[in-house]
Formats: structure tokens, C-alpha cells, sequence
């Protein structure tokens, strides 16, 4: 199946395999298998809904792993953080910029919690989002047990880096020791 690059007017062909983007606030997002067309000419890719969807899965996972990794004392309740942002704890649930993600937040023992840098953030300019990217591992090898099943991801990089013609096979270590004992790398 073919059809023309909207951006170039080159083809475009329709791929199933393996799918690594980079997503600025998240890093890398990898999908073990999905369907895409991608123009030859310039890049361009396109997703079917059916990808758009795990895409955003992925990432609302990786965001949440990301957010994880911040020490529990970097958190706000949902009171402190209703009295950070000068509003009532039920306009907070209620919400809906905050609930869709402009604000980091997690659950712990069931009840939501808010990372305090994305709340200050959020109360000066309305967005509290920022990029986690620094905060994540910098090497897509290096992804949590819990994200995804082990041996589809390994199996989904392998047949990746046999196609890729990137030669930066250099493993990068993140800085922070606590990001360090929380991943397992997968071998490929
Ligand atoms: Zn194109």
C-alpha cells in the first residue's frame, strides 16, 4: 500500500515493525510493534488512529514511570496543593486542564498526588509541564520492568538496531544513582 507524502508529495509506505520516537518532554517512546506510513523521501511519518492510540499509551505510561522516580518529599496532597494554587480541593478534582496532565502528578495508596514543581509551574503559567527527559534514562535500553514485557521489547530493539544504520551503540549511564537502580538494561 502506497499513497503521497503530504509534506513532500514523495511515497509514503505503509510499515509495521517496531516504532522509537522521540517525544520532547518525554525522550524516547518505544512501541514494540505498530503500523505507520513513512514517506521515503522525507521522513514524514503518519499513524493510524490504532497507532496514535498506543503512542499515547506509551506515553502516559512513560510519563508516569518518570514521574515515579521523584522522591515522595518532592510530592503535594491534593490539599496542600488546592491551598498552593489558592482553590478548593473539589475545584481541583474538577479541574480539567489539571487532569489532563498540565500538572505531574501520580497515585499513592490510591490517592492522587502532585509533583510540587510541576504545581508552582503550573500556578505561574498555567502549564506545569516540563521536560522529564532529563529525568529518564537517556538510552532507550534502559527501560523499567514494569513498562512493557520484557522479551517483545528486546526482540522489537534487536530487529530495530539491525535495521538502523546508527552506529551509537554507546550505553549512557544517567547520573542520578537512584534513576540507575531502578531500571534493568536489556541486553540486544
Ligand atoms: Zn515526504
Amino acid at each position: 500500500m502506497k499513497r503521497n507524502c503530504t509534506s513532500c508529495g514523495g511515497w509514503m509506505d505503509r510499515n509495521q515493525g517496531p516504532l522509537l520516537l522521540s517525544d520532547a518532554r518525554l525522550g524516547m517512546i518505544a512501541i514494540p510493534q505498530a503500523t505507520y506510513w513513512k514517506c521515503k523521501s522525507c521522513g514524514k511519518m503518519l499513524y493510524p488512529i490504532a497507532t496514535a492510540r498506543l503512542i499515547e499509551e506509551q506515553s502516559n505510561r512513560r510519563r508516569d514511570e518518570i514521574v515515579r522516580l521523584y522522591p515522595i518529599g518532592e510530592f503535594l496532597n491534593a490539599t496542600d496543593t488546592a491551598a498552593v494554587l489558592g482553590i478548593s480541593r473539589q475545584a481541583l478534582h474538577k479541574h480539567r486542564r489539571i487532569s489532563n496532565g498540565f500538572i505531574y502528578q501520580t497515585t499513592l495508596s490510591g490517592k492522587i498526588v502532585y509533583l510540587k514543581q510541576s504545581v508552582d509551574l503550573f500556578k505561574r503559567t498555567g502549564d506545569g509541564r516540563f521536560s522529564l527527559a532529563e529525568s529518564a534514562p537517556r538510552v532507550i535500553r534502559y527501560v523499567s520492568h514494569s513498562s512493557l514485557d520484557q522479551s517483545s521489547l528486546a526482540q522489537a530493539f534487536a530487529s530495530w538496531s539491525s535495521q538502523s544504520t546508527s552506529t551509537n551503540t554507546e550505553v549512557a549511564y544517567t547520573t542520578r544513582p537512584q534513576l540507575r537502580h531502578s531500571r534493568k538494561a536489556i541486553q540486544i
